[in-house]
């Protein structure tokens, strides 16, 4: 295998949202090809023609896409946000295969490796039934599975209903080689005869995907643990043809901090709700990486690219991942504060009010929160009082402990005649105006405390905000003014 270029795929039903687990899975398909120089590929599965939903793979490929898990082959979105698909392996889009399927099942059943069953509805639900009164495992009886050719040829002749199963051996064992796991031991006894073409003529997923996988030459199969219990099969249909067998990674499930499985009562699973929601694309991918994988395990911060060289399928733990929301929290915090400054201010300034049109003043305001913000949403509510037409004093003392209301009041005074000395250099300089206020309150003979509490609660109107000279930087020294007489006015009332 080490011969071959490196190619792996990401396989996704669109029936509906792209899951977040659905999101690590391609990214770990994707951090694999690219660490080998290889081809990521996205290959839609749409066999299951009721489930569909219509804006599934736009809404996929745009969400994957969004992330920079952009396929290097199959089916993506082209400039116009269209779909479609590029690469010589195509189609990429399953029900656009039904032919090649239909062949390699007529193969099967020409090698006595499938056969066509005519059992009805009816008689498999009676059959289950008596299984499940007799207390046997339910499952396909093997009813048609050796029946007369001849007998099979007319009632196909005529017309008649049917399906293609696998024709699986019914004793000893198979033993499955995955990577993540180990060799994992089936026997075959316990494993039904499974529909590979249903009675509509498509191919169900256990023929299309390795079918598929096969003719786009996929080296490294890497999907959710859900399909190991059906990796027997697929191995039987490999080996039927006589093909390469792929190496196989089934990845751990993704869990709840209670240890559940993954699930949409206990907070988002569609991953363009985190998009929506502000959550950045490599902040995503930093977390979904590290959701069961850790080259080293002290090192939390990874951009994609180093991602890519560091990936290895052979350290993904086999236990179920818990999805940390406090941790994907952290990493946004982080690198929202690595995005370059016009980024962040476009990112927030959907969130700041719309009728201020002072846009310095905006951006100041977006800067002086970017440390604490986690989502850009949340600035609307860090900010709301630089906004507020009148602050509303009431709720809060603006007198300093058990200092008197004159004194306050003379404080802020005093405030305003410095604020009003500051230079234009100095005026937005949080810095330089702590600087000189510490002196002005010292000449004084005042305190810090009894200085600095009326005058930062005067321009927050609030018992906790950042500190007077950072508001005093951000609002300018005529808002600022403002807000002291404001608060002055109430004082004096
Ligand atoms: N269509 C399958 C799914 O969405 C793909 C599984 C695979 O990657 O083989 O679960």
């Amino acid at each position: 295998m080490s011969d071959k270029r490196v190619r792996t795929r990401f396989a996704p039903s669109p029936t509906g949202f792209l899951h977040i687990g659905g999101v690590r899975t391609a990214l770990y398909a994707q951090l694999l090809a690219k660490k080998h120089g290889g081809i990521f590929l996205l290959r839609v599965e749409d066999t299951d023609q009721a489930r569909m939903v219509p804006g599934a793979v736009e809404n996929l490929c745009r969400t994957l896409q969004q992330l920079n898990i952009t396929p290097d082959e199959g089916v993506w979105l082209d400039e116009n946000g269209a779909v479609t698909e590029r690469g010589e392996h195509g189609p990429y889009t399953q029900s656009k295969r039904q032919a090649i399927h239909q062949k390699y099942a007529q193969e099967l059943v020409a090698m006595d490796k499938a056969y066509p069953c005519f059992c009805t509805a009816e008689r498999l639900e009676e059959l289950r039934q008596t299984q499940e009164i007799t207390k046997r495992p339910t499952g396909y009886d093997g009813h048609c599975r050796n029946l007369d050719k001849q007998e099979v040829q007319n009632r196909i002749a005529n017309g008649e209903k049917h399906v293609i199963r696998l024709k699986l051996p019914k004793e000893g064992s198979v033993t499955i080689n995955d990577v993540i796991r180990g060799d994992v031991i089936f026997d075959w006894k316990l494993i039904d005869d499974q529909v590979i073409i249903k009675s509509d003529g498509m191919a169900t997923y256990h023929l299309a995907s390795m079918a598929d996988d096969h003719d786009m030459a996929i080296t490294h199969v890497i999907r959710g643990e859900e399909w190991l219990s059906s990796a027997p099969k697929h191995v039987f249909i490999y080996e039927a043809f006589g093909w390469e067998l792929p190496v196989f990674a089934h990845l751990p499930l993704i869990l709840n901090q209670d240890k559940s499985k993954l699930s949409k009562r206990q907070g988002d699973v569609a991953a363009e709700d985190y998009l929506q929601k502000g959550y950045l694309p490599p902040a995503l991918i930093n977390f979904l990486a590290l959701l069961g994988w850790n080259p080293s395990g002290e090192r939390e911060i990874y951009s994609h690219d180093e991602l890519a060289e560091l990936f290895n399928l052979e350290k993904i733990n086999k236990a179920g991942a818990v999805f940390n929301l406090e941790k994907l929290n952290w990493l946004n915090n982080h690198y929202l504060r690595l995005l370059p400054d016009e980024e962040y201010l476009a990112l927030i300034n959907p969130h700041l009010p719309a009728a201020e049109q002072d846009l310095e003043f905006k951006n100041r305001i977006a800067l002086l929160f970017r440390e604490r913000l986690i989502l850009p949403s949340e600035i609307s509510v860090w900010s709301e009082f630089f906004f507020a037409d009148k602050l509303d004093y009431s709720a809060v003392k603006l007198n300093w402990k058990d200092h008197s209301t004159n004194e306050a009041i003379e404080r802020l005074k005093a405030a305003k005649t410095w604020i009003a000395e500051l230079t234009e250099e100095q005026e937005h300089d949080a810095g330089a105006i702590e600087t000189i206020i510490k002196d002005k309150i010292q000449t004084q003979g005042w305190g810090n405390g009894d200085t600095l509490w009326p005058l930062r609660v005067a321009l927050s109107g609030a018992e906790k905000s950042p500190s007077p000279f950072e508001l005093i930087a951000t609002y300018g020294p005529k808002r600022s003014l403002a807000r002291i007489d404001e608060a002055l006015a109430f004082l004096l009332k």
